[in-house]
């Protein structure tokens, strides 16, 4: 970034990647087009031949989602970024860009359903090997990448028992193995915490979550070197066809603007919940490694700047006190998403980890007693209200 630009990411939020037109708009403008127009067929010709540079077909690229992808881009800190439908689609464009058969992926047994999903029953049936580790032992890493891994991938903070990885570990690992470490970043955002200046090579969105904020769109991306994300990853979003809508580029754009605010605030409130949590009989565990005095406590403190808004609670009682708490809340709506300025609440058991078999969730922590609260921009005050009472349905 150029020296006298102001670089604190609050500054680089509102004002990155943003383009005007001719026009003088104050607001970023959406290109809402599917193709472009060619002078004549001599620079069509040329377009497609990348002799001249400039858009050619939304699939491709479009200025609306470039100015979302450069403002993430200076906000991960790192060279480029492409930016995808969705979140999965995301890990999706990593895995078939970089993995070949006969490769080796290695991945965390701790991560969001859908990519556990995808690595086991589509991505193992194209001859590319799935290991899952314990995310947590840098060592077991190691072990399972000998060989032929090509990409290792891991959540820190997981969805939904918050487990946390050491980055700059298992990075090292990476680079020793031969193989690129890419870093699910949702939960944290680049507000709170930089993957790649931790040795990631790859930092993944679902931009769904926190970086829209306010549960309209659809959204993923990857964000690493030019050579990485352009090179390796674009061909394939270009004719795998994961684009991101203009229209949902706009939205997440201007959902980075606020984003910093945001996600302080609700790290702010989850941290003063999960502190309350604590002492309630009702509650038999709270995972909120930011404020423990334990080990992956200390590891989530020197990684992030703050613990995030998700407040993964074991209730006592099994699914049925679970599914009643869940019920009796008025303020958290019931819904799979999380990161929304509406407080929501999700039991990950029979939802977003239902796919697994029940011996896979029990290894990985989610039990029928979990219950995931995503804190919003709420009065803080008034979820805690919400939440005794709901507990009060449960005992
Ligand atoms: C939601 C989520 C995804 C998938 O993103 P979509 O945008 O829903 O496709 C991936 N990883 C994590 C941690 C998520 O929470």
């Amino acid at each position: 970034m150029d020296e006298s630009k102001p670089a604190g990411i609050d500054s680089v939020a509102v004002a990155a990647g943003c383009e005007r037109t001719a026009e003088g708009e104050q607001c970023e403008p959406i290109y809402l087009t599917s193709s472009f127009r060619f002078a004549d067929a001599e620079q069509a010709a040329a377009r497609f031949a990348e002799e001249e540079k400039g858009n050619i077909y939304s699939r491709f690229t479009n200025p609306t989602v470039r100015m979302f992808e450069n403002r993430l881009a200076a906000m991960e800190g790192t060279e480029d970024c492409i930016a995808t439908s969705t979140g999965m689609s995301a890990i999706l464009t990593a895995v078939l860009g970089i993995c070949s058969a006969g490769g080796r992926v290695v991945a965390a047994r701790r991560m969001f359903g859908a990519t556990l999903n995808l690595l086991t029953s589509f991505i193992a049936k194209f001859g590319v090997d799935v290991v899952y580790v314990k995310g947590a032992d840098a060592e077991a890493w190691r072990f399972a990448a000998r060989g032929r891994a090509e990409l290792m991938i891991l959540e820190s903070p997981t969805n939904p028992q918050l487990e946390v990885c050491d980055i700059s570990a298992i990075s090292t690992v990476a680079r020793e193995t031969g193989a690129l470490l890419l870093v699910d970043n949702c939960l944290c955002t680049p507000v709170l915490q930089h993957p790649a200046e931790l040795g990631a090579d790859l930092v993944m969105h679902s931009c769904t979550k926190y970086i829209d904020g306010q549960g309209r769109v659809l959204g993923g991306a990857l964000c690493g070197s030019a050579e990485l994300v352009r090179g390796r990853l674009f061909p394939f979003l270009r004719c795998g066809g994961p684009a991101l809508s203009p229209f949902n580029a706009w939205i997440l754009a201007k959902g980075l603007e606020t984003l910093p605010l945001r996600i302080r605030a609700q790290s702010q409130a989850a941290a003063g919940l999960a502190a309350w949590l604590e002492g309630r009989d009702e509650v038999e565990r709270v995972h909120y490694p930011f404020t423990e005095d334990s080990v992956r406590g200390r590891l989530a403190r020197a990684q992030q700047s703050a613990g995030g808004g998700i407040v993964p609670v074991v209730v006592r009682g099994g699914r049925s006190a679970a599914w009643r708490f869940i019920n009796a809340l008025r303020l958290f709506s019931i819904t799979a998403n999380f990161g929304d300025a509406k407080s929501t609440v999700t039991h990950p058991a029979s939802t977003t980890h239902s796919r697994l078999e029940p011996e896979e969730r029990a290894e990985i922590g989610i039990s029928e007693s979990l219950v995931r609260l995503s804190v919003g921009l709420e009065d803080p005050r008034d979820l805690q209200k919400d939440i005794e009472r709901a507990l009060r349905a449960v005992a």
